[in-house]
């Protein structure tokens, strides 16, 4: 029987990539590829079912998922893509399609402004409401009926007047709806929380991304970030996920040089003081916002990087091996590569 990988994301999932309206069926395809339309000029019924998205969706069934970035993708670095009969590929195939899963990561507010992210602090710009208000319109009659709905991104959800306006209108028809809220915690407490608990309804799952449990650390991780207060909070998290308020708690995990040293005790500390469902490590990648020397040293998953050596050893700690420890980048690692001005110094340095 011939099987094919098969990832839903080609036929039910739309990621809103920023606020100028531009969506993609995936955030981890090539960039130069992946956009299928502009909400500000289309309707999503027509970019999701245009010649493009079909194209698109071609790549996968051929099999060569040829625009898909593997070091962006923790499925194709974690080979688990669901394997499916040419049968069953056929039955799935529909005369149109519509988005089931909507990824809300056009706001760009946020608290905090990491190094991995953006240079500093987000300042919207002029006509940045009106952009909110046109894209919160096109969505609206996808986000009621929707299967998944997702605020992961690029914003801070809690920390933006915009994204908590959206969860706290949302009234959702389809009673099995799945909700993951992605923050940096800093905004997540009970003023906050009184807005959205109507959402405690559906299956409701919080991601934490405070990427370390050292205030030195997470104060020069997190940007603009609050110790005190993200302490404070992940309490609070704790006291509602063990309520049954949230389905899932995650904690997520940028690794990097300044914390790659601390993945054991931080898998730790989340299971053994808080109720964490699960921990997530992500391998930093670089999506353009950051200078590549900065890159460079954040990245100890590039074997010419002096810390390679001993990120490889602390991945066979035994707490990374716990099954609620995800590892974004499986085993895997980068490309080699030399500091990006290593060639130039040496040019120089031959010259004098
Ligand atoms: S990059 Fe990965 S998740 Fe995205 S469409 Fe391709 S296979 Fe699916």
């Amino acid at each position: 029987m011939i099987h094919m990988k098969y990832c839903r994301r080609f036929y039910d999932y739309l990621y809103i990539d920023n606020n100028m309206g531009d969506i993609c069926l995936c955030p981890w395809m090539e960039p130069a590829k992946a956009y299928i339309g502009n909400l500000m000029e289309s309707d999503i019924f027509d970019a999701y079912n245009s010649d493009y998205s079909n194209k698109l969706r071609e790549t996968m069934e051929e099999q060569s998922f040829r625009y898909c970035r593997k070091e962006a993708c923790p499925h194709i670095q974690n080979d688990d893509l669901e394997s499916i009969t040419a049968d069953e590929y056929k039955r799935r195939k529909q005369a149109a399609y519509y988005p089931t899963e909507i990824n809300m990561a056009y706001d760009f507010v946020c608290n905090q402004s990491c190094e991995t992210c953006r240079t500093g602090v987000f300042v919207p710009p002029e006509n940045y409401p009106r952009q909110m208000d046109t894209i919160r319109g096109k969505l609206a009659p996808y986000l009621n009926k929707a299967r998944r709905v997702t605020a992961s991104g690029h914003g801070d959800p809690f920390a933006s007047k915009y994204m908590m306006e959206v969860l706290e209108n949302l009234r959702p028809t389809n009673p099995d709806l799945s909700i993951l809220l992605e923050t940096n915690g800093v905004f997540f407490d009970e003023a906050h929380w009184e807005r959205i608990k109507h959402l405690a309804e559906f299956k409701l799952e919080i991601v934490v991304t405070i990427n370390s449990f050292d205030k030195f650390t997470y104060e020069h991780i997190s940007r603009g970030g609050n110790y005190e207060k993200i302490m404070q909070n992940l309490d609070f998290m704790s006291r509602l996920r063990e309520s049954m308020k949230l389905t899932k708690l995650v904690n997520s995990f940028v690794i990097q040089d300044r914390n790659f040293r601390e993945i054991p005790s931080f898998i730790k500390t989340s299971f053994d003081n808080y109720a964490f469902d699960n921990v997530v490590l992500k391998p930093v990648y670089q999506w353009g916002t950051m200078d590549e020397r900065v890159y460079w040293f954040k990245d100890v998953l590039n074997p010419a990087h002096p810390y390679h050596q001993e990120y490889l050893e602390i991945l066979q700690d035994n707490t990374t091996k716990d099954p609620r420890v995800y590892n974004f980048g499986g085993d895997s690692i980068h490309e080699a590569r030399p500091y990006p001005c290593a060639e130039e110094h040496q040019r120089t340095s031959s010259k004098n």
